[in-house]
């Protein structure tokens, strides 16, 4: 458990668990992030990833542990709701796997609509600033078309440009290349790396070991219930200090 909160670190996860009915995904497994820190998650599937990614902006809740989230209280079986909710949304940003735009909405709606419904912001403001984001991914010109009319690719740009709208302090990538080819998903990792060099902290749970090794200031390697290890990614990644990570790493690199 995390006892007394450190304010240097934007992210403190004490002892967290989680279970569904009789299974245990994960045990124990605490972590600091830093302001500005990228941290890379890896490890085999099933062992947990996405799910605590989930528990870090209370798409689930943890049955254990506590965490402090951008300055925001979360311990087990706490449910946030009403204002505290909307702060954690709009503080932790969240990109996945799958992209989950919202496929009756414009692209340009698709990145409107979080503006208006948790910060309030006005038509226009919400308006300029989804233009300008959309910009910045390069799909200004696809603004008026549906989810459905875009590549993956395009379409994981839209949702990048959408959770970057409320301006969070931290964002959450699940896997944001794992759909897409793999030229494709440089053109996503290549945004990612620009957000990193902007500051931004970020959790990425990802296959990719070039950006975890290149991106990642710090690697986390999970698996049999909890945190395997973590620490310097090319530390962790030329000497493993775990079987059970270096037979992972053997099928990854
Ligand atoms: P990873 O992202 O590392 O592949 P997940 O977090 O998706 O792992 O899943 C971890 C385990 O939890 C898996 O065994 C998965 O089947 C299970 N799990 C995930 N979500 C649910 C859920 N909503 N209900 C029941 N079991 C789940
Ligand atoms: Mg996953």
């Amino acid at each position: 458990m995390v006892a007394e909160h450190n304010p240097d670190y934007i992210l403190e996860i004490g002892s967290l668990g989680k279970r569904f009915g009789d299974k245990t995904v994960f045990s124990d497994v605490s972590l600091r992030v830093r302001a500005g820190e990228v941290c890379s998650i890896i490890g085999p599937s099933g062992t947990g990833k996405s799910t605590f990614l989930r528990c870090i902006n209370q798409l689930e809740t943890p049955d254990s542990g506590n965490m402090w989230v951008a300055g925001q209280y979360i311990e087990a079986g706490m449910h946030l709701s009403g204002s505290d909710l909307i702060q954690l949304r709009r503080n932790v940003g969240m990109v996945f796997q799958s992209f989950n735009l919202f496929p009756n909405m414009s692209v340009l709606q698709n990145v409107v609509f979080p503006q208006q419904k948790v910060l309030s912001r006005s038509a226009e403001e919400s308006r300029d600033k989804a233009m300008d984001l959309l910009g910045k991914v390069g799909l200004a010109d696809r603004a008026e078309a549906k989810p459905m009319q875009l590549s993956g690719g395009q379409q994981q740009r839209v949702a990048i440009a959408r959770a970057l709208a409320l301006e969070p302090k931290i964002m959450l990538f699940d896997e944001p290349t794992s759909a897409l080819d793999p030229e494709v998903g440089l053109d996503i990792l290549n945004i990612m790396r620009d957000l990193a060099k902007s500051g931004m902290t970020m959790l990425v749970v990802t296959h990719e070991m070039a950006f975890a090794r290149d991106v990642g200031d710090h690697l986390v390697v999970m698996g049999d219930g909890g945190i395997l290890e973590e620490g310097d990614p090319d530390q962790i990644m030329s000497h493993p200090s775990k079987e059970r990570t270096r037979r992972f790493l053997r099928a990854v690199l």
